[in-house]
């Protein structure tokens, strides 16, 4: 069911929980930042998401409210994944889905880091 994305951040989502170790995950990086684990359902050969430590809901909260040292953060952490995963080369896609329109889930802000393999079309419909 997609979330409203004006909401105030919920701290009980279930990335919060894995952020704070309530939940397991498949973390495949993780820094002061950012830290990035497997989707439980993975859409592609390799489907990574990649979230902020920080306690914002969408990509535009984000850049709203949070220092420029969390945006660095995070921003590089995406890149730093791609790159760390062998994904550069061959090439990869970056999704992050917003609100009811986006079709967005959780509502905690994740970047989808999708590869391992060609990925089709940017959008079916
Ligand atoms: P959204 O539609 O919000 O952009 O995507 C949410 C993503 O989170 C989905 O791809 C879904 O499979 C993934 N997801 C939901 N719950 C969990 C969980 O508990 N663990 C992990 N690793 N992924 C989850």
């Amino acid at each position: 069911m997609p979330i409203d994305a004006t909401l105030p951040y919920d701290p009980n989502n279930v990335f919060a929980r894995i952020l704070r170790g309530e939940l397991p995950a498949k973390r495949v990086w993780e820094d002061e930042h950012a830290l990035a684990f497997h989707d439980i359902a993975p859409q592609s050969a390799v489907h990574v998401l990649v979230i902020p430590k920080g306690p914002y809901v969408s990509w535009d909260d984000l850049s709203a409210r949070a220092s420029d040292a969390e945006i660095a953060g995070f921003v590089r952490a995406v890149g730093t994944v791609a790159r760390e995963l062998g994904l550069v080369a061959p090439g990869y896609r970056l999704l992050a889905n917003t609100g009811a329109h986006g079709g967005q889930e959780v509502p905690h802000l994740h970047v989808h880091l999708f590869g391992g393999g060609p990925l089709g079309p940017m959008l079916v419909r």
